[in-house]
């Protein structure tokens, strides 16, 4: 699909047009991934960050919430958990925050490789590339950074630079690609200021980079954020304006699956947090097949707040385990085993 075709799909709004995208997407799932939806537990391990980025609530700006670290005993214990709900990977995700030292998180990776055979992903921001390659020797596996838009003056916007370094999460990806990780992006949907066009060119710059893992999910207004305020907007037509809705998220999941059919997508949180009944089976439906429980100690759940409301905030990791499993069979899926890498033809 060209980009042209990626802006019609966006913008239709056909109910049986739009059956047809869902079908498509979901028999090229199934074609090329399978029915195993893979399940990765995510260790929340520190809402500290240095960033101001516009849209999350971890923002270093916002001084209102409580800030913590997990530490490494209680970080291994949540990897031990995993294996025993049968996860395959973890996912230790936390805001930019130089409080996780190089060689502090090299020794947690080493533990969870000696002691569990998981994969391991990371989500820590933009991180130098000595940690990206202290990780890598310690056994980490996969990274996971979302470029959140290809629009560089939209991404200029809402990433202030941290210091004089220049903020280029493209570049990180293709050097993470080097290093020999797994390599996952993704973008938000509906933030505000993103035109059609930008979220079309998304879809392309996903498969120009062969991305291997892409998270997509509805941006979801924080009001402790600049761009949760009334006053914060960047001038475009409002016709062009990609609205933050479920099924806008769909969509772009839907054609996400029809442009890089082989990558491991997940159906995300914030998909469930606008649809908690239906989000993630919705999700899976139209070009899913990752979910991420969550593993993250429930003491420290609610302050993992990168936007509000998230769904499963207040259920213990073995509640989400009983919840995803049920959701996963109730549509016909199974319960994938390993560790469920980017599969290569
Ligand atoms: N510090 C890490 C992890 C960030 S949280 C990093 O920078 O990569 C993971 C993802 O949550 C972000 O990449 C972003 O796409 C999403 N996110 C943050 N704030 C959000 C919001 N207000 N609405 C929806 N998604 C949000």
């Amino acid at each position: 699909m060209n980009k042209q075709e990626l802006i019609t799909w966006l913008r239709e709004t056909d109910s049986s047009a739009l059956e047809t995208l869902w079908e498509r997407a979901d028999e090229t799932r199934k074609a090329n991934v399978g029915d195993e939806v893979h399940l990765r537990g995510l260790i929340e391990i520190s809402n500290y960050c240095c960033r101001l980025c516009g849209y999350c609530g971890l923002r270093a700006g916002n001084k209102g919430i409580e800030r913590y670290r997990m530490s490494s005993d209680e970080i291994l214990a949540c990897a031990h958990q995993a294996v025993e709900f049968g996860y395959g990977t973890v996912v230790m995700q936390a805001g930019e925050d130089y409080g996780i030292e190089t060689q502090w998180l090299g020794d947690v990776v080493r533990a969870i490789k000696r002691e569990t055979p998981l994969a391991v992903t990371l989500s820590l921001g933009e991180r130098p590339d000595e940690d990206l390659i202290a990780w890598r020797e310690a056994g980490a596996n996969r990274y996971l950074l979302r470029f959140e838009t290809s629009d560089s003056e939209l991404y200029d916007l809402i990433h202030p630079a941290h210091g004089s370094r220049v903020s280029d999460r493209i570049a990180m990806l293709k050097r993470l690609r080097e290093l020999g990780y797994e390599a996952g992006s993704g973008v938000m949907v509906g933030i505000p200021g993103q035109t059609y066009e930008n979220l079309a060119d998304d879809i392309l710059t996903f498969a120009s980079l062969d991305l291997d893992m892409i998270g997509i999910g509805p941006y979801l207004s924080h009001p402790e954020t600049p761009l949760g305020q009334a006053q914060w907007v960047r001038q475009i037509e409002p016709a062009d304006q990609v609205p933050d809705t479920e099924v806008m998220t769909y969509k772009a999941v839907a054609l996400t699956r029809l442009m890089c059919p082989q990558a491991n997508i997940p159906s995300t949180t914030a998909l469930a947090t606008i649809n908690k009944a239906q989000g993630r089976e919705l999700g899976l439906m139209r070009g899913a097949n990752i979910v991420m429980p969550n593993l993250t100690p429930t003491k420290y759940r609610a302050l993992y707040e990168i936007y509000p409301a998230k769904a499963c905030v207040d259920e213990t990791a073995a509640q989400c385990r009983g919840c995803l499993h049920a959701r996963i069979h109730s549509i016909g899926r199974t319960v994938g085993h390993g560790p469920g890498g980017r599969k290569r033809n």
